[in-house]
C-alpha cells in the first residue's frame, strides 16, 4: 500500500494522519523486513520528531487494530499489511530465516473455520489466529549466502 492508500485507509475511520503515524508508516513502506518500536523511534528521531516509547507503542497499537500494520512476534517487529487486512485477527505471514523478509499471504478460510470450531470446542472464545511460517524464500533458495 503506498501513503496515499494507507491516508485513504485512515480517514474512512476518521483518523488523521499524523506526523507521528506519517513517519511510522514511511519507515515501513520502505522494507519488507518487520522493524521494533525501539528501530521505528529512531527512525522519528532522525527525521526530528523526538517521541516517548509509550507514544510509538500506542501509534503502533491504533494502526494494527486498523488492521494496516501486523505485529510479527518471532521477529519482534512490526509490518506494513499487504493484503488489505480490515482487523489484525486473520494473518498469515511467511518468514524468511535467512534474509528476514516476511510475506504476507491470506489465510485459507477453511483453516480458519477448522481452527476456530476446533477452539470453541474447548469452551474457548477465539479473538485472533496468527499464523508464522518459517522457511527459506523463494530468493534465497536460488541465491544461498
Ligand atoms: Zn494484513
Ligand atoms: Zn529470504
Amino acid at each position: 500500500m503506498s501513503l496515499n492508500e494507507l491516508t485513504n485507509r485512515l480517514q474512512n475511520h476518521g483518523l488523521r494522519l499524523t506526523k507521528p503515524r506519517s513517519l511510522i508508516l514511511q519507515a515501513l513502506i520502505s522494507t519488507e523486513k518487520p522493524i521494533s518500536a525501539y528501530r521505528l523511534q529512531d527512525e522519528m528521531a532522525t527525521n526530528g520528531m523526538k517521541v516517548h516509547i509509550v507514544s510509538v507503542y500506542r501509534t503502533l497499537a491504533v494502526l494494527q487494530e486498523l488492521g494496516i500494520i501486523h505485529y510479527i512476534p518471532s521477529q519482534q517487529g512490526y509490518l506494513l499489511c499487504t493484503e488489505s487486512c480490515e482487523s489484525d485477527r486473520q494473518t498469515e505471514h511467511l518468514v524468511c530465516d535467512s534474509c528476514g523478509i516476511v510475506t504476507e499471504i491470506p489465510m485459507p478460510t477453511c483453516a480458519t473455520n477448522d481452527l476456530l470450531e476446533q477452539a470453541e470446542s474447548h469452551g474457548f472464545r477465539m479473538s485472533k489466529i496468527r499464523v508464522e511460517v518459517e522457511g527459506t524464500c523463494n530468493n534465497c533458495q536460488k541465491n544461498p549466502h
